[in-house]
């Protein structure tokens, strides 16, 4: 349970860190929280020669509106999303998925950009991510650039992230008056990973037609993955029993889940048509304005 031993470097600055990556090429792990890198280290999933802690990056944790979406800093902890009132209210799919990652102590040093960087198909923030659309900032020796979350996850632990590159934001566009999100999560115990879990994020018209609708699924694929039958479903249909059923069936046919401890896959495939169809009820409570 002790890691290999490590080069520790700690940059001042983003420049530095890109600088320090590029020089050190697969050598190198980025630190931020060490919640999923440090248990990696220690049974020796993971032997980096140098890790490069960013937690001394100044400037790195925020959460700010701008240019009508939310402006996310990677450094920001899993804890500061509960604590926010601008999370907390405009953004409650944020606040859902935040508040059922691990635990307290897991939540104060897990950061928004290792979650997701990370790419764990078991973590909660990917699937949140596909359903609201969300812009991946990257920085790396080449400059910036921006990846839509839907070409981000791009297989088992792996995203489109390229050699030297780090995320250093990441932006969710603001819900409008009509928009509903909700995540929804089952696990086996308090502070587990998701047995299955579904974050939605959908628009209704005044008629109550779904106007758009985007489904992420947690922890029932290979790669964290939109349910785009389910969404299909619901797009240009009236939201009632029926289209919610039928759209919750349609996200239980496309996962594609594998048994382990967590259960069989028909199991986990049932449970994704419940947590579903309750989620895409919660988020067209939401948008008609019936709840919050
Ligand atoms: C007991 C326990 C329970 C957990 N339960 C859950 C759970 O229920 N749900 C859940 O989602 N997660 C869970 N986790 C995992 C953990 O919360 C996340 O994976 C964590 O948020 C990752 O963030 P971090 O800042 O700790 O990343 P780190 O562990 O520091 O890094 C993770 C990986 O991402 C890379 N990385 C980190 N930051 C960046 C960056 N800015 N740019 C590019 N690469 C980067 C690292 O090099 C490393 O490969 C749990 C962890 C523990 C220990």
């Amino acid at each position: 349970m002790i890691p290999a031993a490590f080069d520790y470097l700690a940059p001042a600055s983003l420049d530095e860190a890109i600088d320090l990556l590029a020089r050190h090429g697969p050598d190198a792990k980025i630190l931020s929280g060490g919640m999923s890198l440090i248990p990696a280290m220690k049974i020796r999933l993971a032997e980096p020669a140098v890790i490069v802690d960013i937690n001394g990056i100044p400037d790195f944790e925020y959460l700010r509106e701008e240019g009508g979406q939310l402006h996310i800093g990677a450094m920001t902890r899993e804890s500061a999303f509960e604590q926010s009132g601008l999370v907390r209210h405009g953004y409650p799919i944020l606040f859902e998925t935040a508040k059922v990652i691990a635990d307290p102590l897991v939540r104060n040093r897990a950061t928004i950009g290792g979650n997701i960087a990370h790419a764990d198909p078991a973590n909660d923030h990917p699937a949140t991510m596909l359903a609201v659309g969300a812009t991946i900032v990257a920085r790396g020796p080449n400059g910036t650039r921006e990846i839509a979350a839907d070409d981000f996850f791009n297989g088992f632990f792996s995203t489109a992230l390229e050699d030297g590159e780090m995320v250093t934001e990441i932006r969710v566009p603001a819900p409008t008056a009509r928009t509903g999100s909700t995540y929804l999560k089952f696990e086996r115990k308090v502070g587990d990973y998701a047995i299955a879990a579904v974050a939605v994020n959908l628009e209704v018209d005044e008629a109550g037609h779904c106007t758009s609708a985007r489904i992420g699924l947690t922890n029932v694929s290979d790669v964290p993955m939109r349910a785009r039958n389910a969404e299909s479903a619901l797009i240009g249909h009236a939201v009632n029993a029926k289209s919610i059923e039928a759209a919750s069936r349609e996200a239980a046919a496309e996962c594609d889940p594998k048994a382990d401890l967590r259960g069989p896959v028909e199991y986990k495939r049932d449970l994704v048509r419940v947590l579903a169809g309750r989620a895409i009820g919660r988020a067209v409570a939401r948008a008609q304005g019936r709840t919050h």
